[in-house]
């Protein structure tokens, strides 16, 4: 997908930047500050049939949905992947990437393994994968608790499940430990910006090598 307005100095194609982590382990918090910090990156926004936890935004967070409406969405394949996690289901809606990859914007996804696995099978090389462990597994379970918003049945689960989340890191093209949070975003930021000046992604590269060759040849 072009994306003609962005500021490289070529035109270059979209990234789907897809961030995972077993839950509790820094994702969001991530997340956050690299939109905060990047003009250029939208946050895709999930549609889940999960209830919407304390502080949680409709629209922001999630668009928070009943079962029906999600199957209608699935029906009518308004998802871009979607999968089962928690025993909920959790999509991506395609309408608002396909936006904003078309206005010369990248794009930021919170998903699960099986959602970056999806996106890779329908997007391929326009697909960025990274995986955030954490430090170890007593940190991660801290970190459920210091954040405060699950019930103990609710974090018991998040760490059964993280297991299996961390097995599928071999999915994924970058993997980083988020022991420092400062050190683990400035990675990933790092990982955004080289992506970004990929040979591969520069659409407009011909038309510029080409006129540097006529000029040099001196027939511009
Ligand atoms: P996720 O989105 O992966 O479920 P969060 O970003 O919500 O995880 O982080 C879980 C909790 O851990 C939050 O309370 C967050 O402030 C905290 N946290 C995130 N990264 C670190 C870190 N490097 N060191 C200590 N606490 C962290
Ligand atoms: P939570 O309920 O903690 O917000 O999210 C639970 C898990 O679902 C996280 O691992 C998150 O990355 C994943 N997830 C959120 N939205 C989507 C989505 O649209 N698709 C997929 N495949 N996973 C998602």
């Amino acid at each position: 997908m072009a994306s003609p307005a962005h500021p490289d100095h070529f035109r270059r194609r979209g990234i789907l930047f897809v961030v995972s982590s077993p839950s509790g382990a820094g994702k969001s918090t991530i997340s956050r500050k690299l939109l905060e910090n990047d003009d250029g990156l939208t946050m895709s926004v999930s549609a889940t049939t999960r209830s919407p936890r304390p502080g949680e935004v409709d629209g922001k967070d999630y668009h928070f949905v009943d079962l029906s409406r999600f199957k209608d969405m699935v029906a009518n394949h308004d998802f871009l992947e979607w999968a089962h996690v928690f025993g909920n289901r959790y999509g991506t809606p395609r309408a608002a990437v396909e936006e904003a990859l078309a206005a010369g914007r990248d794009v930021l996804f919170d998903i699960d393994w099986q959602g970056a696995q999806q996106l890779y099978q329908r997007a391929g090389g326009d697909v960025v994968r990274v995986f955030i462990f954490p430090p170890s597994m007593t940190e991660l379970e801290r970190r459920l608790r210091h954040r405060a918003t699950d019930s103990e049945e609710v974090i018991q689960g998040r760490m059964s499940r993280a297991t299996a989340e961390i097995s599928h890191w071999d999915g994924y093209d970058y993997v980083l430990v988020n022991d420092d949070v400062e050190r683990c975003y400035a990675d990933v930021a790092t990982i955004l910006a080289a992506e970004r000046l990929k040979r591969s992604r520069q659409t407009g590269l011909i038309g510029f090598v080409r006129k540097l060759i006529t000029e040099g040849s001196g027939e511009g």
